[in-house]
C-alpha cells in the first residue's frame, strides 16, 4: 500500500469536474504533500492507500473550498457602517475610510477578522485588493489559506469629491502605490509554498491616467500575472471618463488595449449587456459581487450576458461597509435570486451554476484553474466538509433525484461547514481554528474599532449624505 498524508472517505463528493457539479457517491479523496493524488470509489482507494490520517466524512458532503475572487479585507472594521446611502463611495464610505486608513493597525485587525469570518464559512482562496498587503500576506501565510493579492493603485488623491467633480491626479502618489505592488510581487509572488500569488490592482479606469494603466499592464505581463481592476463600477466612473475622454469606460479601455485575458474585471455594475458581452469576447474574466452591488447601488450587474458571450465569472464579497459579510453561501444565494428577479425567469442562474461560479469558474477567472477549483488528481487539496445533519441541509435525497446542491445554495448559511483544508492541511475543524487565535482576533477588532466612529463623526458633517445622516442622528 502506498503511504500518503490524508484520506477523506465519504458518501457524497461534489468534485466540480466536467460540465456540472461532478457528483460522486461513496468515494475517497487521497492527498499527499498538499496535492490530490487520487479521487475515486472508496472501496478501491482504501485498498490502495495507507494514510497518516483518515477523515470519515459520514453525513457530510465534500467539495472544493470556495473562491472569493474580490475582497477588501482591510475594511473589516467598517462592517455595518456606510449603509443605505446614495453616493456611497464618497458620502457613505468616505469619512470612515479616511479615519480607518490613517490607522494601519485598524486596517490589519479588520483584515484578520474578515479572513477568520470567511474561512469559517468555507472560503479557502482570498482575492484581496488593498494597501497593507505585506501584513495581509503574513497573516495568510500563518492562517494557511490561499491568497491572490494586489495593491490598490490610484493616482486620484484620496479625498471626498462632489458628484461630477473631476478627480485630482498626483502621479507621484500613484507611483508610490505602484512601487508597493512591485515590491509585493517581488517578495510574495509564489511564496508560502505557492499559496500566495500577486496580481496588479489599479482601482479603476477613473482613478488612474492612461500612462499609469499601461505601465501596470506591462508589469502584469512581465510578472506573468493578471490585472485585478474595478470596471465600470458606477455612474461616477462613467462621468469621470466622459469628462476626460468623451467615452464610456469599457469603450475607452478597449481603445487602449486593456480588454483581454489578462484582465479580471470586477463588478461591471453600470455596463450594458452589450458592453459586458464585449469584455467577455475580448477574453477578460469578471467578478460578480451580488451582495455588495445590491446594497451599494441597488443594481444587478450583467453577469448572465457576460456568461452567454463565453466569459468566465467568479463571485466576490467585496467589503464589509458595503456588503457587510464575507460569506460565499450568501453570494451564491443572492446571485441566483437577483438574476432570477432581474430577468423574471426562475431558470436563470440555477443553483448548480452559482456553485460552479464559487469554485471552478472562480478559479478560471483568477487564472488558478490548474491548481484549484475542483477535486481532481494533480490539483491542490483545498476542500471543505459540510454537515448534512444540520436542519438547513435535511432531509437528503440521493435517488432518483438529489437535493444537496440546491440546499447548499438556497438553505445553508455557512455554519454548516465543519472542516476546511488548504493544501491538504486541516485549518478549521468542528468550531476550532487550528492556525489562528479566534478570541484574540475578535478582541483586537473591537478594541481598535472603538475610536473609529468618534473620529469619523467630525468629518461626517462636512458632507451631505441623505440616508446616511440617519446613522448620525441616532435613528438607525
Ligand atoms: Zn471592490
Amino acid at each position: 500500500m502506498e503511504k500518503i498524508d490524508l484520506l477523506v472517505v465519504g458518501p457524497h463528493f461534489l468534485t466540480m469536474q466536467g460540465e456540472g457539479v461532478g457528483y460522486l457517491p461513496d468515494s475517497a479523496l487521497a492527498v499527499d504533500r498538499g496535492r490530490i493524488v487520487a479521487i475515486g470509489p472508496a472501496a478501491q482507494l482504501t485498498g490502495l492507500f495507507q494514510a497518516e490520517r483518515t477523515i470519515q466524512a459520514r453525513n457530510k458532503v465534500v467539495l472544493p473550498g470556495f473562491i472569493d475572487a474580490h475582497m477588501h479585507t482591510g475594511m473589516g472594521l467598517l462592517r455595518g457602517l456606510a449603509q443605505d446611502t446614495s453616493f456611497w463611495m464618497m458620502y457613505g464610505l468616505g469619512p470612515f475610510a479616511d479615519v480607518l486608513n490613517a490607522n494601519p493597525d485598524a486596517v490589519n485587525a479588520g483584515s484578520r477578522l474578515v479572513i477568520l469570518e470567511a474561512l469559517r464559512n468555507g472560503t479557502t482562496t482570498f482575492g484581496d485588493l488593498g494597501h497593507n498587503m505585506p501584513v495581509v500576506c503574513q497573516f495568510i501565510e500563518k492562517a494557511g489559506v490561499r491568497g491572490r493579492v494586489a495593491v490598490m493603485i490610484r493616482e486620484a488623491l484620496p479625498r471626498i469629491y462632489a458628484p461630477g467633480e473631476l478627480y485630482e491626479f498626483d502621479p507621484a502618489f500613484g507611483q508610490r502605490l505602484l512601487n508597493d505592488n512591485i515590491e509585493l510581487a517581488e517578495k510574495w509572488h509564489g511564496q508560502a509554498n505557492g499559496r500566495i500569488t500577486v496580481m496588479f490592482g489599479p482601482q479603476g479606469a477613473d482613478f488612474a491616467s492612461r500612462e499609469m494603466l499601461l505601465k501596470v499592464r506591462q508589469l502584469a505581463l512581465s510578472y506573468g500575472t493578471k490585472i485585478h481592476m474595478h470596471v465600470q463600477q458606477g455612474d461616477r466612473e462613467i462621468a469621470q471618463l466622459m469628462q476626460r475622454y468623451g467615452k464610456r469606460p469599457i469603450a475607452w479601455l478597449d481603445e487602449i488595449g486593456y480588454l483581454d485575458k489578462n484582465l479580471l474585471a470586477v463588478h461591471l455594475t453600470e455596463a450594458t449587456e452589450e458592453e459586458a458581452a464585449l469584455v467577455a469576447r475580448r477574453g477578460a474574466s469578471m467578478v460578480l459581487c451580488s451582495g455588495s452591488i445590491g446594497i451599494i447601488d441597488g443594481l444587478v450587474p450583467p453577469a448572465r450576458a457576460f456568461q452567454q458571450a463565453g466569459g468566465m465569472v467568479g463571485l466576490g464579497s467585496d467589503q464589509a461597509p458595503g456588503n457587510n459579510c464575507h460569506n460565499i453561501f450568501n453570494e451564491m444565494k443572492l446571485t441566483a435570486l437577483f438574476n432570477k428577479i432581474r430577468y423574471a425567469d426562475p431558470e436563470v442562474m440555477p443553483a448548480w451554476k452559482v456553485l460552479r461560479m464559487a469554485t471552478i469558474e472562480g478559479a478560471r477567472a483568477l487564472g488558478l484553474e490548474n491548481e484549484i477549483g475542483s477535486l481532481e488528481e494533480g490539483k491542490r487539496a483545498d476542500f471543505i466538509l459540510v454537515d448534512l445533519l444540520r436542519p438547513t441541509m435535511q432531509p437528503v435525497f440521493t435517488e432518483p433525484m438529489r437535493n444537496i446542491v440546491p440546499n447548499l445554495v438556497y438553505s445553508a448559511r455557512g455554519d454548516e461547514v465543519s472542516l476546511v483544508a488548504v493544501d491538504g492541511r486541516v485549518i478549521y475543524e468542528e468550531g476550532r481554528f487550528l492556525t489562528i487565535d479566534e478570541p484574540e482576533i475578535m478582541a483586537e477588532a473591537q478594541r481598535l474599532a472603538n475610536p473609529i466612529g468618534q473620529a469619523a463623526a467630525g468629518r461626517f458633517w462636512e458632507v451631505n449624505g441623505s440616508n446616511a445622516m440617519f446613522m448620525w442622528e441616532g435613528k438607525l
